[in-house]
């Protein structure tokens, strides 16, 4: 019995929140559990054996025991600060951003390892590698997938017949490209226009997603992303929205774009 109450797992600190006067819950997205919430019993007293353990984007190996109401965490041990991130404020931004939308997008307690796989990886890519911009895309790509919603980029999303190589219009109620023959019948007013340049690097994400990205891909791709940019954030913004009820969302993103 107690054995079951208490379980071990690598996590990724998500957020922190202040509860009563010492204590904090915190959101972490663990490897066996998914989202999990727990608080952190005086962890804002001096001297509490949490240290720094718990910082937001911290990469844990913790002990959590589960509680009637809210669970508990035991212990905290760092493997992964990611150093470098920390010294510059516009990647901590970024790592906090992704962290959100994992938050946004990852299920409570319902585990999804290659969700906290692509979560650690960005991390990481972030910390040591050029080309954020182009990571976070990358990530966000991977995201729509590992949850389920990645739209249709190949083949017309209605009629399924292969798509020219031009511009086309992507519609999110649709779930796709539409094809010229298709848009009449099938477009709403949610639609919008991709360019062709923004297409092929959607296809090649798509093709690249059972392999691991390097500097190299990241460097030839790394110009000429916001309107591939603004298309994942739109379309992550529409899903947020109507499936996953996130109100929240539509500032992060809007903050974002500023
Ligand atoms: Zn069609």
């Amino acid at each position: 019995m107690t054995s079951n109450r208490v379980y071990r797992t690598k996590a990724v600190v998500l957020k922190q929140m202040p509860i009563g006067e010492t204590n904090r819950i915190i959101t972490f997205y663990t490897r066996t559990a998914g989202k999990v919430a727990a608080v952190a019993r005086g962890i804002r007293r001096p001297g509490s054996k949490f240290g720094g353990s718990l910082e937001i984007l911290n990469h844990v190996q913790t002990s959590i025991s589960r509680g009637r109401s809210l669970d508990n965490v035991n212990e905290c041990v760092v493997i992964d600060s990611f150093k470098n991130l920390r010294e510059d404020l516009t990647a901590i931004a970024e790592g906090i951003y992704i962290a959100e939308l994992v938050d946004t997008f990852g299920e409570d307690k319902s585990p999804n390892t290659r969700l906290f796989d692509i979560l650690l990886e960005t991390l990481s890519n972030l910390d040591s590698l050029d080309h954020r911009e182009f990571w976070i895309l990358w990530f966000e790509f991977r995201l729509l997938h590992v949850s389920g919603f990645l739209p249709e980029f190949v083949n017309c999303v209605e009629c399924r017949n292969p798509l020219e190589r031009s511009d086309h219009t992507f519609d999110p109620v649709a779930g796709g490209i539409l094809c010229p023959s298709c848009v009449d019948t099938y477009g709403t007013d949610q639609s919008w226009i991709v360019s062709v340049y923004s297409l092929s690097l959607l296809r090649f994400f798509q093709r690249s997603l059972s392999t691991t990205l390097s500097s190299r891909e990241a460097s030839s791709y790394s110009a000429n992303l916001t309107e591939i940019k603004t298309f994942l954030r739109t379309y992550m913004r529409y899903i947020a929205e109507r499936d996953l009820k996130s109100t929240g969302f539509l500032d992060l993103v809007r903050f974002k774009e500023n």
